[in-house]
């Protein structure tokens, strides 16, 4: 008998909104998820591994990746390039997994466009005072950084009517107990 294909998820959402937080949580509960691994130009924060949180590569090594399309859809975010590696994403989903991307909104638009069967999921912070205040008390940004992720925050809230599910993560357990609804839908 075929194999199931699996369901590739887009995970968007203003950084500081907790998606990582969250994405955890849902990861540490559930086998049938892979977390797809993105690359990224920007420098490992303290405590981040090449492979693990991100594959950091130069500016050089990410645009020759852009020009031998390997990239299943990237962007340019606060000066840095962000992208999914468009191979072990399909190998997973061959295989069954349900895929997650965590990528922001022009990422999301381009696997939208590409992908229509994606299931996009915008998680959105309570408010945005709430945004500025967790992105501040993370600390791992300087403040002309944080204005910036701010500025672009106000600018992804834009785009939630294009998403399927808009999840506010006002409460942990409650928005974990959200996403799990939205991926057993389609494991019915
Ligand atoms: P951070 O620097 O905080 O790790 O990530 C900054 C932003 O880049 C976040 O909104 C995150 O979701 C997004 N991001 C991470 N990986 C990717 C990717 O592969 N593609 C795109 N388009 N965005 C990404």
């Amino acid at each position: 008998m075929k194999m199931r294909k699996g369901t590739l998820y887009v995970f968007t959402g203003p950084s500081g909104a907790g998606k990582g937080t969250l994405l955890s949580r849902l990861m540490a509960a559930d086998d049938r998820l892979f977390f797809s691994i993105s690359a990224t130009t920007r420098a490992p924060r303290p405590g981040e591994v090449d492979g693990v949180q991100y594959y950091f590569l130069s500016k050089a090594d990410f645009e020759k990746k852009i020009a031998q399309n390997a990239f299943l859809e990237h962007a340019k975010y606060v000066d840095n390039y962000y992208g999914t590696l468009e191979a072990p994403v399909n190998e997973k989903l061959d295989a069954g997994y349900d895929v997650i991307l965590e990528i922001e909104v022009q990422g999301a638009m381009q696997v939208h466009e590409k992908r229509p069967d994606a299931v996009m999921v915008f998680i959105a912070p309570p408010s945005f005072e709430e945004l500025a205040h967790r992105l501040r008390g993370r600390g791992t940004e300087d403040e002309e950084k944080v204005c910036r992720r701010l500025e672009t925050a106000q600018r992804e809230m834009q785009y939630t009517d294009r998403f399927d599910h808009v999840v506010v993560n006002d409460e942990i357990d409650r928005a974990v107990r959200e996403l799990q609804g939205i991926l057993a839908e389609r494991r019915t």
